[in-house]
C-alpha cells in the first residue's frame, strides 16, 4: 500500500496555522507560508520566502525581522468594530473608546498608526511612564480620544499631563496609590486645572493566566476598597467629587478564559456603580488589558491559549456592564479598553536560517560492524544483542522490543560507571555509546513500522532528536520565551509540500544552555521538538523558518545575552501587485554592542594593533599579514553580530 503523498493541507493541520495564523498567515499551493497583506482595494498573499529572496538581493542577512502594518491596522479594526458591533447588538448607550498601552510595542511606527489609523475610531494611547506620556503627546493629538496615565508619578509627570489638557486634549490622570491624590491636588491648585482623576481598583476575582499578579490582591498597583473610599471623602470635602470619572482596572495580560474577564467585568462594573451613588460624576470605565490571542492555536484555556475570540470578548462584555446597571440604574457609562497584545502581536514576523544541525547518523547496515576479540564484556553484550535483534527481525513482538530496550539501556549504563571505574578506555566506551544508539533507532523504526506504541520507552525520544542551530537569540528576540515559557508559533516557510521527517530541537547561536525552543504547539498538542525537514545545508540549500506572533512585549524586553544584538528589520507592504520594503532598519553592529556595555572600538583597535605591532617586532607575523589581521578585525567591528554568509 502506497501512503498517499504530503500536501500543504498535512503541514497547515501539522503546524496549525489555520488556527493561530488568522487567516493572515497561510500556505500556498507552492508550499510556502504567505501573509495576507493589502492591495489597493484587494488582497494579495505574498509568501514570506520572496520577501526574504528579495532583501537578501539587496544585501540584508538573516536574522530579520520583518513588520507588516496591515495587520496592524486589520487588528485596530477588528477591536474597535468588535465593540461598534456588540456596541449596537446591545443597545449599548454609551460609547468605546480604547487606548493602545505604548509599553507592549513602542515602536514609533506603532505609534503613528495608532494616532493616524486609529483616529476614524478615536483610538487613544496608555502610558505608564514619563518617556510614553511624552511620546503619547507628540503624536495623539485627537480630542475626542483620551490619553490614559498610569503608573508612578511624579511632578513633572503631572504637570506634563495637566498641560496636555488645558491645551485641549483628554487626559486622564489614574490614581494607582492613595498617596498621589495629595501631590496631583497641589499640582491642580498651583496651575488653575480641574483635573480629570481615575482610580485603579484591586479586583478581587482572581484571574488565571501567567500575569495574574498585576491583579488581585497581591497587586503592586491599585486602591483596595478601603482606600478606594478614603479617595471619595477627600474628594468629596474639598469639593471635588466631579473630578473622578473613571474607574479603572487591569486584570493582568493574556486571560485565556473568557469566565474569568467577564467575572472581572461583573465585579469592577458593581464597583462602578458604588462610586456613582456615592456621588462621584464617573462615566467611564476601563478595564485594562488581558485580551489573549491564541498562540498554540489550541483553543483552550491554557496559558498560551484563548477559549474566546474579539467578538464573544466585547459581547460579553457589554452583556455584563448592561446587566449590572440596570439592576441599579445606573446610566452606561464610556468604556475604555487597554488591549496591547491583541493589537500588536501579529504585526512582526522573526526570520531566521538554520546554520547547522547535530544528529546522530546509524550504520546502514550490522554486516559494518566489528568488534575487537579482546573487547570487554558489556560492549561484547551490545554487539550481540545488536545482531541478534537484527537476525529476528521478522518476529519481533512488542515485549521483545521492549527488552531489547531495556537490556540496551542496561549496558549502556553499566559500560558508562566501568569507564568511571577505569576499566572500559574512552575508545571502548564510545563504540558502546554507537551500538546504543544503533540499538535505540532500530527499536524505534521496528515500533514505527509495526504500529506499536513507543510510549512506555521514553529514551527514544532522545535519540530520534536533532539539534538545528538557528540563527538567533531566543535572549534578544523572544524574551518572553525563556522568561515565561512563552510559546511562539514556529514552522519552516518553505517546502511545505514535503513531509518534515526529522524531529528538532530549535539552539540558539547563543552558548547558554537556556538558549533553545523545546515546547512546540504541533500536531494538537504541547510537543518537546518540531517536526521539520532535512535542511540539505551540505548540498547549499537554505532552510528559513518564521517565529510568528512576536510584535507584542519581545522587541524591547531583549537584552545583550552573549552581545547579540538587535536584528535587522524591515517593514513590508503591497503597492499595485508589487512587494515594497521600507524603514529599513540595519541590526546592531560589534562595534555597537560593545558600545552599549562600555567598551571605545577606537581605543579597541589600538590596543588589538599593539599587540601584532609586537607580533611582527617578534617576528610571529609579517608587516602584510598584520594589515590582513588588522582589515578583518576592522570588519569584524563593523560586522552584524550574528552569523554572516
Ligand atoms: C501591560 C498593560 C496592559 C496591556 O495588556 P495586554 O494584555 O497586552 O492587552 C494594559 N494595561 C495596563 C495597566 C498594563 O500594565
Amino acid at each position: 500500500m502506497r501512503t498517499p503523498a504530503w500536501t500543504t493541507d498535512d503541514s497547515a493541520e501539522l503546524y496549525g496555522i489555520r488556527e493561530w495564523g488568522h487567516d493572515y498567515f497561510n500556505i500556498a499551493k507552492t508550499g510556502e507560508v504567505t501573509v495576507k497583506l493589502k492591495d489597493g482595494k484587494k488582497t494579495k498573499d505574498v509568501s514570506l520566502a520572496s520577501i526574504v529572496k528579495g532583501l537578501r538581493e539587496r544585501g540584508t542577512q538573516l536574522p530579520l525581522l520583518i513588520r507588516f502594518g496591515d495587520l496592524l491596522r486589520w487588528r485596530i479594526d477588528e477591536l474597535n468594530e468588535g465593540f461598534a458591533s456588540a456596541i449596537k447588538e446591545g443597545k449599548y448607550q454609551g460609547v468605546y473608546r480604547g487606548v493602545y498601552p505604548i509599553k507592549v510595542n513602542q515602536q514609533q511606527e506603532v505609534i503613528e498608526e495608532i494616532t493616524r489609523y486609529g483616529r476614524k475610531y478615536h483610538y487613544g494611547l496608555e502610558a505608564g511612564s514619563k518617556p510614553e506620556l511624552i511620546a503619547a503627546l507628540s503624536y495623539m493629538h485627537d480630542p475626542e480620544a483620551y490619553i490614559v496615565c498610569n503608573g508612578y508619578k511624579d511632578e513633572e509627570f503631572i504637570d506634563l499631563a495637566l498641560n496636555a489638557q488645558k491645551m485641549g486634549l483628554q487626559v486622564i490622570l489614574v490614581l494607582e496609590m492613595p498617596t498621589e491624590l495629595d501631590l496631583i491636588l497641589e499640582r491642580c491648585e498651583k496651575m488653575g486645572v480641574r483635573p480629570t482623576l481615575g482610580v485603579r481598583f484591586r479586583l478581587s476575582a482572581e484571574s488565571a493566566g501567567h500575569w495574574s499578579g498585576s491583579g488581585g490582591d497581591a497587586s503592586v498597583f491599585g486602591l483596595n476598597i478601603s482606600q478606594l473610599m478614603h479617595v471619595v471623602d477627600h474628594l468629596r470635602e474639598r469639593g471635588m467629587l466631579d473630578c473622578l470619572r473613571m474607574l479603572h482596572y487591569h486584570q493582568g495580560s493574556q486571560i485565556p478564559n473568557i469566565r474569568a474577564i467577564r467575572q472581572a467585568v461583573t465585579e469592577a462594573t458593581r464597583v462602578y456603580v458604588g462610586l456613582v451613588q456615592e456621588g462621584a460624576r464617573m462615566g467611564i470605565l476601563d478595564l485594562g488589558g488581558g485580551l489573549a490571542i491564541s498562540y498554540d492555536g489550541l483553543k483552550g484555556a491554557s496559558e498560551a491559549s484563548s477559549n474566546y475570540g474579539t467578538k464573544e470578548y466585547c459581547a460579553d462584555i457589554i452583556e455584563a456592564i448592561t446587566e449590572v446597571t440596570a439592576e441599579a440604574g445606573v446610566p452606561h457609562p464610556d468604556l475604555i479598553t487597554e488591549s496591547g497584545r491583541a493589537i500588536v502581536a501579529y504585526y512582526s514576523v522573526l526570520i531566521i536560517n538554520i546554520l547547522d544541525i547535530n544528529r546522530f547518523e546509524p550504520r546502514k547496515s550490522v554486516a559494518e560492524l566489528e568488534l575487537d576479540k579482546d573487547a570487554p564484556p558489556l560492549l561484547r553484550n551490545l554487539f550481540e544483542l545488536r545482531l541478534d535483534a537484527e537476525k529476528h527481525a521478522t518476529k519481533t513482538s512488542r515485549d521483545r522490543l521492549q527488552e531489547i530496550y531495556n537490556d540496551a539501556i542496561y549496558y549502556r549504563d553499566k559500560l558508562r560507571s566501568e569507564f568511571n571505574y577505569g576499566k572500559v578506555n574512552l575508545r571502548e566506551r564510545a563504540h558502546g555509546e554507537e551500538l546504543y544508539w544503533d540499538i535505540l533507532t532500530w527499536v524505534s523504526k521496528m515500533l514505527e513500522s509495526c504500529g506499536h506504541d513507543g510510549s512506555q520507552m521514553d529514551r527514544l525520544d532522545t535519540i530520534m532528536t536533532d539539534f538545528y542551530y538557528g540563527n538567533f537569540s531566543v535572549f534578544q528576540s523572544l524574551p518572553d520565551l525563556w522568561a515565561i515559557d512563552q510559546i511562539f508559533p514556529v514552522m519552516p516557510i518553505h517546502r511545505l509540500k514535503e513531509k518534515p521527517t526529522r524531529n528538532a530541537v530549535l539552539s540558539d547561536i547563543t552558548c547558554d544552555s537556556d538558549g533553545k525552543i523545546d515546547k512546540f504547539a504541533h500536531s494538537s498538542g504541547i510537543n518537546p521538538t518540531l517536526p521539520l525537514h532535512d535542511p540539505q545545508i551540505e548540498k547549499g540549500h537554505e532552510y528559513m523558518l518564521g517565529i510568528f506572533l512576536v510584535g507584542a512585549y519581545q522587541e524591547t524586553l531583549g537584552d545583550l545575552h552573549n552581545l547579540l544584538g538587535d536584528t535587522n528589520v524591515v517593514s513590508v507592504r503591497v503597492e499595485n501587485g508589487k512587494v515594497k520594503y521600507s524603514r529599513e532598519l540595519e541590526g546592531d553592529s560589534v562595534s555597537e554592542v560593545l558600545t552599549y556595555v562600555e567598551y571605545d572600538p577606537k581605543d579597541m583597535l589600538t590596543r588589538f594593533r599593539n599587540l601584532a605591532e609586537s607580533a611582527v617586532i617578534s617576528k610571529r607575523i609579517t608587516a602584510t599579514e598584520r594589515r590582513e589581521i588588522m582589515e578583518s578585525f576592522e570588519a569584524g567591528l563593523r560586522g552584524y553580530t550574528y552569523f554572516e554568509s
